[in-house]
């Protein structure tokens, strides 16, 4: 099957990890709406999130991921968000949101942040220290 997340919780293709257990991931998302944009999913290949195996624990874990980002990103807020239609992998978006942070009110999907490589790193790193 050829799925990206699949790949990436496999390590063929790597990620700016955030967390990582037995069943489940977070790392940055390359194309950030946001600093810290993150991505929660399971190891293991779920289509939809309501197929999750211990699905409880999936939102505990994105729980602690989100307190997380809380901390050390210090955000007005942080977004919680499900599409399920760009990647047939069940993922959980974690968005933090700043003040002029270049959206509106309202998260403008698909108006994404350059951030540069290094700081995608010091990011990653900086949220998996407090979690
Ligand atoms: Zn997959």
């Amino acid at each position: 099957m050829d799925c990206i997340f699949c790949k990436i919780a496999d390590k063929e293709i790597p990620c700016n990890k955030i967390y990582e257990d037995k069943e489940f991931l977070a790392f940055l998302d390359i194309r950030p709406l946001n600093k810290g944009h993150t991505l929660i999913i399971s190891k293991k290949h779920f289509r939809w999130i309501w197929d999750v195996n211990n699905f409880g624990k999936y939102f505990e874990t994105i729980k602690k991921i989100e307190k997380g980002i809380e901390k050390s990103l210090k955000p007005l807020r942080v977004l919680v968000l499900v599409f399920g239609d760009e990647v047939q992998h069940a993922h959980v978006h974690l968005v933090p949101r700043f003040e002029n942070d270049g959206h509106s009110a309202t998260i403008t999907l698909g108006k994404f942040k350059d951030i540069s490589k290094e700081k995608m790193n010091k990011i990653a790193e900086e949220i998996s220290k407090n979690i």
